[in-house]
């Protein structure tokens, strides 16, 4: 089966991991800081504090922005379920807002419109590596006193106004899952603009401890002393998993390169296949495409879905709009809130998309559309 996405993993990768292998340090060691420190190169020197994944990542983020009960978070439901869940688990009261039309991505309108007194964070996702409007969601979250947060779990390497994704929301998720922009297998990372809040991040994802002597209670019990003023978990990405990242991180120019010729290709051969409409890009982002997320139109989304995957092509659907899960259908959410969204859904495929895909097999995708449509 052809997939949706995957990993692109050279001998330099492999080399890389085997020497980390081979280091004093598994994990807790200097490829930790290094990765830190070469994501921050692509994040306008905002710092990244790396996790274990994309959904840890989430967690730490809505942690440090100190989102809890009597909260609310709105966000978009066009993504994967853990931009909303990560806020739930925390207590918070999640409140959905509707999405653009064409870009799926969360409205700003739609997100003023849903803002409330005790609104503490909105969330929008790059749907696609299509960067939000930040520069509108800045001024809703400041008018409304709330943190802005990007889960850029798509995006890593996309940019908006000639700004790179990371340095644009208070706070920035990432993911490195194997079909992402760039992975350590399992892995994300958090950025933020305030160093306080960075701090709680840092904090919460090893397991709460503090050694700094400025913030300890008891500052002279000794050079082993730590303490742990706030519960914490442990969302440590290992050293070996970093130097995967530093790896890949060399690669991420060529990756994006790659992506950017493959989207402009479906878009050029798609162009007269009847039935479809094609992904939409703002003229002021430069976006990363992590998704080829095309529409079928007609009702007929169900038949190219079954029909593509007879033939082997592996095509996904993203996403499930994020309120119709029983968990927060039962929590009393209903079908219908976000209109734009659920049609969205609807008609949403998302087409194999990653830089080691061929002409030959994209010419096959290609066909095999052509072929079920006309
Ligand atoms: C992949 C993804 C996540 C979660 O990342 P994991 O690393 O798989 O935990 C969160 N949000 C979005 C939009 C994603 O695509």
């Amino acid at each position: 089966m052809l997939p949706y996405g995957r990993q692109t993993i050279t001998d330099e990768d492999v080399d890389a991991v085997a020497a980390s292998l081979r280091s004093d340090w598994l994990t807790t060691g200097p490829e930790v800081a290094a990765f830190e420190a070469d994501l921050a190169g692509w994040t306008d020197g905002v710092p990244v504090a790396t996790v274990s994944n994309g959904t840890a990542a989430l967690h730490v983020a809505y942690a440090a922005a100190q989102v809890g009960p009597g909260d609310e978070v709105v966000t978009t439901p066009m993504t994967f379920v853990a931009t909303a869940s990560m806020a739930s688990i925390l207590g918070a009261t999640v409140v959905f807002a509707d999405v653009e039309e064409d870009t799926a991505n969360l409205d700003p309108e739609a997100a003023r419109a849903a803002v409330t007194s005790r609104t503490k964070v909105i969330a929008g996702v790059d749907y696609a590596g299509h960067p939000i409007e930040y520069d509108e969601l800045r001024k809703v979250a400041d008018d409304a006193g709330a943190l802005l947060l990007a889960d850029a779990a798509h995006a890593i390497g996309s940019t908006y106004r000639g700004r790179p994704v990371g340095s644009l929301a208070d706070l920035t998720t990432f993911s490195f899952f194997p079909t992402k922009n760039l992975t350590t297998a399992e892995g994300g990372g958090v950025a933020a603009l305030d160093p306080e809040v960075m701090k709680r991040a840092r904090r919460f994802s090893k397991i709460g401890m503090v050694r700094e002597p400025e913030d300890l209670r008891r500052p002279d019990e000794g050079g082993w002393f730590y303490e742990v003023p706030a519960f914490g978990v442990n969302y440590r990405l290992p050293d070996v998993l970093c130097t995967l990242g530093r790896s890949q991180l060399r690669r991420l120019g060529d990756f994006k390169a790659r992506r950017t010729e493959l989207v402009a290709r479906y878009n050029e051969f798609l162009a007269d296949v009847p039935g479809l409409r094609l992904p939409v890009q703002r003229e002021y982002v430069d976006p990363a495409w992590h998704l080829y997320a095309l529409r079928v139109l007609d009702g007929r989304r169900r038949e190219v879905y079954d029909k593509l995957r007879a033939e082997g092509i592996g095509v996904q659907v993203n996403y499930i709009p994020v309120y119709w899960h029983p968990v927060f259908e039962d929590m009393g959410y209903r079908r219908g809130m976000c209109p734009k969204a659920e049609q969205f859904y609807s008609e949403e495929l998302s087409l194999p998309l990653f830089p080691t895909l061929t002409y030959d097999e994209q010419d096959r995708v290609i066909e095999a559309l052509r072929q079920i449509l006309s």
